[in-house]
């Protein structure tokens, strides 16, 4: 069986198990996990007794190749009309349920009175849930987009950082993903130097990078929709002995959270090994995020990982284990992999070195 087909028989498995008469997949991730459908406009639905891709005029000739394991129908360019008689028809008796999360207000109202008073369901997270735990084919392309992103980090890194631009730098390694084969970035890439590297999410800026401090470079690859995620971050010349000692705190941190990460632990505890290194260090209150996040066909999704999220971890899901410490006014460093959990551990998808570099 296709990973697609036995994809879409696990969600007909959940909707039996809660009594559900069909599915409509809108969120653009969940549909491309179903189906392989790629596009700015496709629906899924289905139900216990089919499924379909609908998408409109435009994507109808790349709809056909990508979809193999639903029926394709072609609808108006505002489906909803369409969504709503496929959903009817592949609901049987059973409730259509809807993803709450993904779905306006005005969606819903305008579905509910095309469907003749079927009962509708919101319903949230089913299909991320399937998504939680990669498969071999997955896990091999999320290597591969994490192998785009080493290649073109260690590329931009190679001429240098000093005198130049956060925002020159961003670009190219924009251009040094989409040469070393990604699709895309994962998300718009961070290059915070100095005191700007103390906010965790900085927008890249115009000053030259200056010397002797530090510089938090966050990037990922899209390779056949997967993301990657990564953060090194490096020293411009000889640093004060502060910014040394957060960044040995940093990645001591990250080893200790990588080598607990296995099947078992909740994501909360996995945080708490992180935070608690830091705090001993004399730097509490100063790592302000979670320690990481899910990752996959989107740059954040479940499990969640931040304090407090009980999930347990188990192996074949991806999360990001990245410690940071922020220095208001002085700099910041955070050091990041994406992992697969393994049986008893956890695989290291990135290779970029983490001891500290100096990059003039
Ligand atoms: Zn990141
Ligand atoms: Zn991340």
């Amino acid at each position: 069986m296709s990973a697609h087909r036995a994809r879409i028989s696990a969600v007909r498995e959940r909707l039996r198990e809660q009594g559900l008469g069909a599915l409509v997949v809108t969120q653009t991730a969940n549909v491309r996990y179903l189906t392989g459908y790629v596009g700015s406009n496709g629906t899924a639905v289905v139900g216990l007794e089919g499924a379909v891709l609908l998408t409109d005029s435009r994507y109808a000739l790349s709809a056909r190749e990508q979809v193999e394991a639903a029926e394709v129908l072609i609808g108006s360019r505002d489906l909803l009309g369409d969504i709503a008689t496929a959903a009817v028809a592949r609901a049987g008796e059973g409730p259509i349920a809807i993803e709450a999360d993904a779905v306006t207000v005005d969606w819903h109202e305008r579905f509910c009175s095309r469907i003749d008073g079927h009962p509708v369901r919101p319903v949230t997270g089913l299909v991320q849930e399937l998504r939680l735990i990669k498969d071999t084919d997955e896990i091999g392309t999320m290597r591969r987009a994490a192998a785009v992103a080493d290649r073109a980090l260690a590329r931009v890194v190679g001429r240098g950082l000093v005198g130049r631009s956060e925002r020159a730098v961003a670009f190219e390694i924009y251009r040094a993903v989409l040469e070393e084969g990604g699709e895309d970035l994962s998300f718009p890439t961070i290059v915070a130097a100095g005191p700007r590297g103390a906010r965790p999410h900085a927008i890249p800026g115009d000053e030259p990078i200056p010397p002797d401090t530090l510089v938090v470079i966050d990037m990922g690859a899209i390779v056949d929709g997967y993301c990657s995620d990564m953060t090194r971050t490096y020293a411009t010349g000889p640093l004060p002995e502060r910014l040394r000692e957060i960044y040995t705190l940093c990645h001591d941190a990250q080893r200790a959270a990588l080598a607990a990460t296995r099947p078992g632990i909740a994501c909360a505890d996995l945080d708490a090994v992180a935070r608690d290194a830091i705090e001993a260090g004399g730097y509490g209150g100063h790592f302000g995020h979670g320690l990481g996040h899910g990752g996959g066909l989107e740059i954040h999704e479940a499990p969640g990982g931040r304090p407090g999220d009980r999930r347990v971890l188990a192996a074949g899901m991806a999360i990001t284990i990245e410690p940071g410490i922020y220095l208001e006014g002085v700099a910041g460093v955070r050091i990041e992999d994406l992992v697969i959990v393994t049986e008893d551990g956890c695989e290291m998808i990135s290779t970029s070195p983490k001891d500290l570099t100096v990059v003039d």
